[in-house]
């Protein structure tokens, strides 16, 4: 029987009463499953001699020692007895309070086995809370010399509840070991337990409980992390498997035609290329080509043919879901497993929705840092998608960095002849309908906006690619309400109609948030992975200067002298007016008010969650300081414009501004007619503007890592080299210094997401697991990365066989 089924409740084991019980339930044991996978927090090893001398080691005391006087000190009741011992390696004291008993048990001159926990207490060694137990009453030590100390054993430390002691939770298990552990059953293939020498599944649950020694308790810890690492990863690798091959072996034919990578390109892909002012970054054609792939890939493929699927309208909405259709024309015929985001997806559409689609399509994350050119990566692949026929939509967390894609797609794609649109949730109507009605009829080729783009009233033509910038501000994605978007575009309903399937719009996701490697692949398993990690040429590293509270004249002063130089700084707070304790980072994507909202409500909620909590991180970092001495964006934007920089022109941007005064303001920025920027963190992402060198955050210990990371970012994009200034508080906790002290050291995302992560803690994947991707028991993503690779590795040989 696997472990998780033995379903019996505890009561049945003998010694199990009510109260008992009652304890057990309050640690969320019920059944003898829970109670044999009750994993102890760690083990006390006490199989080895600890002697007196080594009483400052981590470990207890463990010894065997001779009693060689006793003492006594205060009065009537108070009188105590404190026996003095001796192990040849020290002399300590044990002090026996209420315990006076052991003046016969312990007597002058004998030999006992002593366990406990010793400190110096007024000029001796002493103890308060010690075992011992008398071992002869005449014999001399030296007998006992080279004999190992009785009672020597690796005892478990379960997390407890007040009335349970580790004896009697240690009882318990120890009966359930007996009558159960025999007939447990492995849950990993055998020849992965071999091949990683794990234990078989009942012997690591019996070792976690009894070990044998510290080495066997370590090695059941990491088979059963192992184990459930192994599990995780195999469904997440499952889904993707097919994709992959495919993906594969195409790659593998098109890897021997050496074609150079221009000749690899798009007709209009080619046109873009001829374009550019500079040269595409290797990794930027690497990951271009392997868009590539993927997109024509899924263009290709031959209609699917879904004969046994229920014609939409076709009778009464139905809450099943819809039959199976598998298709017997499409690739790799009949092992094409159904996409796994179909099922119930959250939409309103969902008859379509629950359609089976089992068709090839993209899903990859572009992880690329700040600055390294991803946006430019994703129009290129919008590109081919155009050349294939197909809509493509660019999504953005913010309006601001929409406005600024959409620009940037305008000089860049409209002279090649692409029709691009930009689309928010701020549309009058006037310019909305025809903007729909252009898109439904197929006469914009790419739509760039915000999750306005996703609104129930936007329909599309034939809709193939979709990119999410920033996924990150996102917080998990609903996939889900995104490809459907794709299948219920006009040409897949006709489609549809005929009994052909939908078609699944490639997808791409892009990041500068950086998570570790090893992260990403469980985080987002399913998708493929592509990385940017070299920058555009003539890129200077960043200087980052670290100043405490109090000395901002210093900082101001540096940036005056940029500024006289004729370059540009950006000033950012956490507040956007003083004591409102409203921060934009809670005010991302709220500014759009739309029918879109509530479509996308989860991606704000799960954003803002994200948010909250960075924020209740960096309040712990600020030792918790109020919200009285924060500097707001507003307060500080008259502060710098009147007082520290008269003689330069100022402007202040934050989610509350008014659009047009928001545009506005960047516009002058970016032309240079404004010099200082007066921000909150909705210049987090996006905005680029090379003149920009001085990035000055105050009360930095309240952002987030990542944040700053890319806030910084946003300097450091011309050639010109470039300050950021992170203003910290006089109560910054160690936590907080070491956050900081990370940033200082290292402008790479990928090294700052990794140490973000380590700071958080072992065990502490907190942000990760809030965000809700993942749950997990005994293993830890971060701490566990060795085995999850290892896992992972053994996952794909055997699908692949
Ligand atoms: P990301 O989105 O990855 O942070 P962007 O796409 O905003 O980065 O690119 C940053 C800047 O670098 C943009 O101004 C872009 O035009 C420019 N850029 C992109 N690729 C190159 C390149 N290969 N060489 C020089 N500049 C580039
Ligand atoms: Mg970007």
């Amino acid at each position: 029987m696997k472990l998780q089924d033995i379903g019996t409740p505890v009561s049945t084991i003998a010694g199990v009463g009510p109260s008992l019980e009652k304890l057990l339930a309050k640690l969320g044991i019920f059944t003898v499953s829970d109670l044999l996978s009750y994993w102890p927090k760690t083990w006390e090893d006490r199989t080895r001699k600890i002697p007196l001398s080594a009483w400052n080691s981590t470990a207890k005391v463990h010894t065997i020692a001779q009693v060689l006087r006793h003492d006594w000190f205060g009065f009537g009741r108070m009188r105590t007895l404190k026996i003095i011992i001796d192990d040849g390696t020290a002399t300590a004291a044990l002090v026996c309070f209420n315990r006076s008993f052991l003046e016969k048990s312990l007597p002058v001159g004998s030999v006992i086995a002593v366990t406990g926990r010793f400190a110096p207490r007024y000029g001796e060694i002493q103890t308060t809370a010690f075992e011992a137990t008398c071992l002869s009453k005449s014999a001399s030590i030296d007998e006992f010399m080279d004999k190992p100390v009785p009672g020597s054993a690796v005892f478990p430390i379960y997390p407890l509840t007040a009335g349970l002691s580790q004896t009697q939770l240690r009882k318990v298990i120890g009966k359930a070991l007996k009558e159960y552990c025999r007939g447990i059953e492995n849950e990993l293939p055998e020849s992965v337990i071999e091949k990683r020498a794990l234990m078989l599944k009942k012997e690591a649950v019996f070792s976690m409980h009894e070990p044998r020694d510290i080495e066997m308790a370590e090695k059941a810890k990491y088979s059963l992390i192992y184990e459930e690492l192994y599990h995780f990863q195999e469904t997440i690798l499952r889904r993707s498997q097919e994709h992959r091959k495919t993906a594969a072996e195409a790659m593998k034919t098109a890897d021997g035609s050496k074609k150079t990578f221009e000749e690899t390109l798009s007709p209009k892909q080619k046109q873009l290329l001829g374009r550019l002012p500079f040269e595409l970054t290797e990794d930027q054609k690497k990951v271009i080509y392997e868009m590539n792939f993927d997109i024509d890939l899924s263009n290709n493929q031959p209609d699917a043919e879904c004969a046994t699927l229920r014609k939409p309208g076709n009778g009464a909405p139905t809450e099943e879901p819809a039959e199976r259709c598998v298709p017997d024309n499409a690739h790799g015929a009949g092992t094409i497993p159904v996409d796994a985001d179909g099922a119930g997806a959250p939409s309103s559409t969902a008859k379509v929705a629950n359609t089976p689609v089992a068709r090839f399509h993209m899903a990859r994350l572009l992880q690329g840092d700040v600055g390294s050119g991803k946006t430019l990566a994703a129009f290129f692949a919008a590109l081919r998608t155009i050349d294939y026929g197909g809509q493509c939509v660019m999504m953005a967390p913010t309006e601001i960095l929409a406005r600024q894609h959409a620009n940037n797609a305008a000089k860049l794609l409209e002279p090649l002849g692409i029709k691009v649109a930009f689309l928010t949730g701020n549309l009058k109507a006037s310019g909305r309908t025809p903007l729909l009605d252009a898109l439904k009829k197929g006469e914009i080729d790419i739509v760039i906006g915000t999750h306005a783009v996703f609104s129930q009233s936007v329909l599309y033509h034939d809709l193939r690619f979709v990119i999410i910038d920033e996924q990150h501000r996102f917080g998990v994605v609903q996939r889900n309400a995104v490809l459907d978007k794709g299948r219920q575009s006009v040409v897949q309903r006709e489609k549809l109609a005929k009994g052909i399937m939908p078609r699944s719009p490639d997808f791409l996701l892009m990041s500068a948030t950086p998570i570790p490697q090893t992260l990403a692949h469980t985080i987002f398993g399913d998708l493929d992975i592509s990385i940017i990690k070299s920058m555009p040429a003539g890129r200077q590293p960043i200087k980052t200067y670290l100043t405490k509270e109090g000395n901002e004249s210093r900082v101001y002063e540096a940036v005056r002298q940029e500024l006289k130089n004729g370059h540009q700084a950006y000033f950012v707070y956490p507040l956007i007016e003083g004591l409102s304790g409203d921060a934009d980072s809670n005010a991302s994507g709220a500014d759009e008010a739309d029918d879109a909202a509530q479509d996308m409500a989860a991606f704000n909620a799960d954003s803002r969650a994200r948010r909250n909590d960075f924020a209740a991180d960096g309040g712990a970092g600020s030792g918790g300081s109020s919200q009285k001495a924060l500097k707001s964006a507003e307060a500080m934007f008259s502060f710098l414009s009147q007082k520290v920089y008269p003689e330069f022109k100022c402007a202040l941007v934050h989610s509350r501004t008014d659009e047009a005064d928001q545009i506005a303001a960047l516009e002058a920025f970016r032309k240079n007619e404004v010099q200082v920027l007066v921000a909150t963190s909705v210049v987090e992402v996006g905005v680029d503007v090379p003149n920009a060198t001085c990035m000055v955050i105050e009360h930095a210990e309240r952002f987030g890592l990542a944040a700053l990371h890319q806030l910084r970012g946003r300097v450091g994009r011309g050639s010109a080299a470039s300050f950021c200034f992170l203003v910290y508080s006089e109560k910054l906790t160690e936590l907080g210094k070491a956050r900081l002290k990370v940033l200082h050291e290292s402008t790479d995302g990928f090294y700052i997401g990794e140490e973000d992560l380590k700071l958080r803690g072992p065990g502490d994947v907190n942000g990760i697991q809030q965000s809700g991707y993942i749950t997990l028991g005994i293993a830890d993503p971060v701490r566990d990365k060795a085995i999850l690779e290892l896992a992972r590795a053994d996952i794909l040989e055997n699908l692949a066989s």
